[in-house]
């Protein structure tokens, strides 16, 4: 993996996307957003379910070191959609999102906010 900078949004330092704290201004790094949405599709491109819950968990671990704020999940319908919801109440559980709605006007797409 590549490793990525980003700037701290409180100071504009430069940092590795993986570090936890600010080395100037100690301000939590991971917990930063910009308010942004990433849209990630996972269901139209021939995946079988399995497919689709490996890309599921890729994207959030990725997005997680961005500073999008929200993670918008395409799932369409169907058994994908099915258990990505189930995962997803996982990765709540484990602290590791903190929750997930079914977009209102389209229920083929989950919002998941990652911070
Ligand atoms: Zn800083």
């Amino acid at each position: 993996m590549v490793m990525k900078t980003q700037n701290c949004l409180q100071c504009g330092m430069k940092v590795d996307s993986d570090i936890r704290y600010c080395p100037k201004c100690d301000n939590d790094i991971r917990s930063q957003t910009d308010g942004s949405t990433v849209t990630v599709d996972i269901a139209h491109h021939g995946e079988k379910v399995r497919d689709a819950q490996r890309k599921l968990a890729g994207s959030i671990a990725e997005a997680q070191q961005g500073l999008a704020a929200t993670l918008r999940i395409v799932v369409g319908g169907g058994l994908i959609r099915e258990q990505v919801l189930s995962d997803l109440m996982t990765f709540e559980h484990r602290g590791e999102i903190r929750g997930f709605t079914i977009e209102g006007r389209n229920p083929g797409a989950i919002l998941v906010s990652l911070k």
